[in-house]
């Protein structure tokens, strides 16, 4: 009946909330108890001096913790999420230290950032996450090692493109875009990585949640995610987020932009 799919539809939706929330949580944890651990084992080789670095990453790993339990708070509350004017080159670069130790040592960051970059209309807590999810599929791809890179940059997707692509708006974008040297992806899973919950993970390794998060937030922030992937070669997720036009918008914005190609 109509009334028992409206329940399970709302069951999803609960579902898919407090699992991507799990997730998250999850992967700050992992930062603040990565962080304990080296403390604790610096301080028992008598090498306390160098325990302030990781302490602050601690801080920084649970102040990430408790600004996603806030956004749960408010979505409790069915409020609408904080877009904020964001400069993605800055946010990109706050994050580095906690990427770098994200994707241990064997696995290079690269982190290319355009001048003039405009700044977008987005929440940037939920970009935050969306940039750990990304770096952390791009390091179990890359089980052998390799290069993860982040780049920046102005972007015109302009009406062939949207005609193509489902669901965008011809227009300005900020791009953030992933890259890693990893497995890739068959065809068969690039057609299916942003369900929910799909993964080909082992149990406890994966949710399935980290891609369609990204897809729910690019949507609702009126952008849009785009994969490519090849088997054997690597995977790139491009981020585009509308530019920001108001009011305190930077002088920097004059820049031109980059036409991309077709998806
Ligand atoms: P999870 O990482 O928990 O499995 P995701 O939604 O983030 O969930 O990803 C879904 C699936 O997409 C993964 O299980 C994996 O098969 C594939 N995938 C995602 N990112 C990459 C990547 N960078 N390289 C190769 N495969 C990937």
């Amino acid at each position: 009946t109509e009334a028992a799919l409206r329940q399970a539809q709302k069951m999803e939706a609960v579902g898919q909330l407090t699992g991507g929330i799990a997730h998250d949580f999850n992967n700050l944890l992992t930062g603040v108890i990565g962080s304990l651990d080296l403390i604790q084992r610096r301080i028992a080789a008598g090498r306390a001096g160098e325990v302030e670095r990781f302490v602050s990453a601690a801080i920084t790993s649970a102040n990430r913790a408790a600004a996603l339990t806030h956004r749960l708070l408010a979505f409790s509350r069915r409020q609408p999420l904080d877009p904020k004017p964001v400069n993605a080159n800055r946010l990109v670069a706050s994050m580095e230290d906690l990427l770098r130790r994200t994707i241990g040592e064997n696995i290079e960051l690269e982190i290319v950032t355009a001048g003039g970059l405009w700044q977008t209309l987005c929440d940037p807590h939920q970009l935050e996450s969306a940039l750990l999810n990304l770096s952390i599929n791009a390091r179990d791809a890359m089980p052998g090692g390799g290069k993860l890179t982040i780049e920046t940059c102005n972007a015109h997707l302009d009406s062939a493109y949207a005609a193509r692509a489902r669901d965008v708006r011809p227009g300005q974008y900020v791009c953030i875009c992933v890259s890693d040297t990893g497995t890739g992806m068959t065809r068969e899973v690039m057609e299916r990585a942003f369900e929910p919950f799909f993964t080909t993970k082992p149990i406890g390794q994966g949710t399935g949640l980290g891609l369609s998060m990204i897809y729910g937030f690019t949507r609702q922030s009126d952008g849009h995610a785009k994969l490519y992937s090849e088997p054997g070669r690597g995977t790139t997720v491009k981020l585009y987020l509308p530019r920001y036009y108001g009011e305190g918008a930077e002088p920097e914005d004059m820049q031109p932009t980059r036409e991309e190609p077709q998806p």
